[in-house]
C-alpha cells in the first residue's frame, strides 16, 4: 500500500478563465483552488483590465498568492499553448461532441498525467460559456452532472467541483497513478505542436484538392478532434509531419515533370 500524498504536487496544472466578466468569480475561483492545493490560474482577456481588481480580491480571501500569481492571456490558444492534456468544462452538450467525462474520470484522467505534463483546466464565460470552437481545442469535455431543470453552475462553484476531485484522486491514489505517465517513451504532443501539424494538413489537403477552402464545412474540426482523441506523441507528429513534407516534394516533383 501506498502512503497518500498529503501535498499533492499541481505545479503542472493550470486553471484556465475564459473572459470573466465579474472579478469576484475570479477571486472565489482563487480561494477554491488554494483550499484544494492549486496555485496556476491563467486568465483569458477578462473584462476587468486593472489587475487585481478589487472584487477579485475581497472574494479571494486569504488565497492572494494565488491572484498574486495571476498570468493573463490575450486568447485561449496561447493560454494553452504548451499543455499536452486540455480538459474544457460546460454546461451545454455539443451537436458535435468532444469526448465526454464526468468529474472523478476527468480527475482520474488528470491524476494519471499531473507528475509529467503540462494540464489545462478550462472554464468559460459566466454568460455563455465556452464557444462551440473552444471546446473543440480541447481533448475532452466535463460535465458536472447538475439538476437537469437548472445546469449552469456558478464559474466559481464548477471550479470547487473539479479542484476538489483533483485533490481527492491526488489523495486516493498516492504516487502510484502519477507515475504511469512514465510507461510511455515520448511525451504526448502540446496543443502548439498538434496545431502546427493541423495547418500543414491544411495546407497539403488543399494543395491535393481534398479541402475546398471556400467550402470548407466542418473538415478542419473533425480531424483536429480525431487527432485530440489519438493523443499521438511528439514522435507520432513529428512522422506526420515527415509525410506531409514528403507529399509535397511528390507534388512539386509531379509538377515539373508535367511542365
Ligand atoms: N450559460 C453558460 C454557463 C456558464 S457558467 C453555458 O451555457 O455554458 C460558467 C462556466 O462554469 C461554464 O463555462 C463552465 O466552465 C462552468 N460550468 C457551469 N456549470 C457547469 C456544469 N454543469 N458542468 C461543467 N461546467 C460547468
Amino acid at each position: 500500500m501506498t502512503t497518500p500524498d498529503t501535498a499533492p504536487n499541481f505545479d503542472k496544472l493550470r486553471i484556465v478563465l475564459v473572459e470573466t466578466s465579474h472579478p469576484g468569480n475570479i477571486g472565489a475561483a482563487a480561494r477554491a483552488m488554494k483550499n484544494m492545493g492549486l496555485t496556476r490560474l491563467v486568465l483569458v482577456n477578462p473584462q476587468a483590465k486593472a489587475w487585481p481588481a478589487r472584487e477579485a480580491v475581497a472574494m479571494a480571501a486569504s488565497a492572494l498568492d494565488v491572484l498574486d500569481g495571476v498570468v493573463v492571456a490575450p486568447t485561449l490558444e496561447a493560454a494553452i499553448a504548451g499543455c499536452h492534456l486540455v480538459i474544457g468544462t460546460s454546461a451545454r452538450l455539443r451537436n458535435m461532441p468532444v469526448q465526454l467525462l464526468d468529474p472523478v474520470a476527468a480527475a482520474a484522467r488528470i491524476e494519471g498525467v499531473r507528475a509529467t505534463q503540462d494540464v489545462a483546466l478550462v472554464f468559460g464565460r459566466e454568460i455563455s460559456g465556452l464557444s462551440n470552437e473552444e471546446l473543440h481545442l480541447c481533448h475532452y469535455h466535463v460535465h458536472i452532472p447538475v439538476n437537469p431543470d437548472y445546469t449552469s453552475l456558478n464559474l466559481a462553484a464548477a471550479v470547487m467541483v473539479l479542484c476538489y476531485e483533483l485533490r481527492k484522486a491526488a489523495l486516493q491514489a498516492g504516487p502510484v497513478l502519477a507515475a504511469s505517465a512514465l510507461d510511455w517513451d515520448q511525451l504526448p504532443a502540446t496543443v502548439a505542436e498538434l496545431d502546427r501539424y493541423l495547418a500543414h494538413l491544411e495546407q497539403v489537403l488543399i494543395q491535393i484538392e481534398f479541402l475546398d477552402p471556400n467550402n470548407p464545412r466542418q473538415l478542419l474540426r473533425r480531424l483536429r478532434r480525431l487527432y485530440q482523441r489519438i493523443q499521438p506523441d511528439r514522435m507520432e507528429v513529428n512522422i506526420l509531419r515527415g509525410i506531409l513534407t514528403a507529399t509535397e516534394t511528390a507534388l512539386a516533383k509531379r509538377e515539373q515533370r508535367n511542365t
